[in-house]
């Protein structure tokens, strides 16, 4: 009787102690040092990482073996600039005339899904409706599939901005937003806008300090904030913990957000040296998006693509896009790993190393980028970006070595979020 009693004590306790997940990997790729750790196994307990041993271990009866011995294996990749709510495409302008939040809410459960199955465990979302805020909440819940999501909500703009949400409406239709919905004309504004944000329930603040090409607006360059006005951004931004990425193309408006004190500068496209020289001397990282840029000089050879407006912009910042990125790395710029999917279609994220490739960005350092640098930029660098003990277990695996074949990024074949396997 007491041996019965003892052996269901100690069931109970195995199943208390919850199954535990051993991933036998071929080989672990080091996105510190770029090198290969052959025949490890990852013990995941619930979220995170347990421990790492050598050869290929297995557990108890109650414990699942995950065999990824042919596989090579990654951290979760992070993406710092996406718009997970929607996806662009010929009719995008016609949406915001057509589609209420719960159609955009819908839409974007599904973008959240290719996002995730494509090995990017967590993206920054930089700019949509307010529903991302929703997304977000949702996927916490574990009620959608998606990536971790750290969002601006609605991003900040100044009247007629790149993200003023009414330009190129007729005039009964474009009214007169403000900080609620992200347009600032002052000091005042700005405090009010990103406190508003706060309430929101965003993690990031984002401004577009110059013009941009998707918006219906004449200029893609223009510096579009004051340098007070970034200031206020800033320091408000700092009092309730957000940091600030900064959309910019033209040289004048990424130089006004450096000094104006953001974290990152967004695309850079018009980047000159002393701009560069400024990003290394205050320490903004610069987040590459060729994957857009590549995208809309494309789509806008498609007559009826674009409204003329934004094609002719795009003609002219897209192709640019890539040569500058090139020499900012030479100049030793620090950089992030972004991709603007949303402009182009989500779950195609990782395109964006075989462009940075070209660019002369060896894969090593865009690897990098995307794990342990960008979990830095979130604030997040003692849980993610990283297989190691104690990390959260967000890990994938890739068939063969992206060092030699880049390629191979775009096909993944295992996702595990937070010790849940969403891909195998
Ligand atoms: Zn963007």
């Amino acid at each position: 009787m007491r041996n019965a009693i003892l052996s269901l004590l100690l069931l109970i306790v195995n199943l208390v102690s919850a199954q535990d997940t051993y991933l036998q990997c071929g080989s672990i790729y080091d996105v510190s040092t770029g090198k290969m750790n052959t025949e490890r196994t990852i013990i995941v307990s619930g979220s995170k990482i347990k421990r790492i041993e050598n050869g290929f271990v297995s557990g108890t009866a109650s414990d699942r073996t995950i065999d990824l011995k042919n596989r090579i294996v990654l951290p979760g990749l992070i993406d710092m600039h996406v718009h997970i709510e929607g996806e662009y495409n010929k009719g995008s302008y016609m949406k915001e005339f057509t589609q209420n939040e719960a159609d955009i809410a819908l839409e974007s459960t599904v973008y959240a899904k290719k996002t995730l199955m494509a090995g990017f465990t967590t993206v920054r979302d930089l700019g949509g409706t307010g529903v991302n805020i929703a997304l977000k909440k949702a996927i916490n819940k574990g009620l959608v599939d998606g990536p971790r999501i750290f969002t601006s909500g609605m991003a900040l703009a100044t009247t007629g901005g790149h993200a003023d949400p009414t330009n190129g409406r007729k005039r009964e239709l474009m009214g007169d937003p403000g900080p609620k919905e992200g347009v600032v004309n002052s000091i005042d504004d700005a405090k009010k806008a990103v406190r508003q944000r706060y309430k929101n329930g965003a993690d990031v603040i984002k401004i577009t300090a110059t013009g941009g090409v998707l918006s219906v607006a004449k200029s893609g360059n223009n510096p579009q904030f004051t340098l007070e006005e970034i200031q206020a951004i800033t320091s408000t931004a700092k009092n309730y913990g957000f940091s600030v990425a900064a959309h910019a193309h033209g040289d004048e408006g990424m130089k006004l957000a450096i000094l104006g004190g953001v974290n990152t500068i967004e695309h850079g496209s018009f980047m000159s040296e002393e701009t560069m020289a400024l990003m290394v001397e205050n320490n903004c990282y610069l987040i590459p998006t060729i994957s857009a840029g590549k995208q809309v000089a494309e789509k806008a050879k498609e007559p009826g693509f674009f409204p003329e407006v934004v094609a002719r912009k795009a003609l002219e910042i897209g192709p640019i896009h890539q040569s500058t990125m090139a020499k900012a790395y030479k100049k030793g710029v620090p950089m992030g790993f972004g991709t603007d999917a949303g402009v182009f279609p989500h779950g195609k994220n990782a395109i964006e190393f075989g462009y940075l490739l070209e660019a002369g960005i060896p894969v090593k350092e865009s690897l990098k980028a995307a794990t342990i640098i960008n979990a830095q930029l979130l604030g997040m660098e003692n849980e993610l970006g990283k297989i190691e003990e104690g990390f959260t277990a967000d890990i994938i695996a890739v068939e063969e070595n992206p060092l030699k074949k880049v390629g191979t990024l775009e096909n993944v074949s295992f996702v595990m979020k937070e010790g849940v396997v969403y891909k195998q």
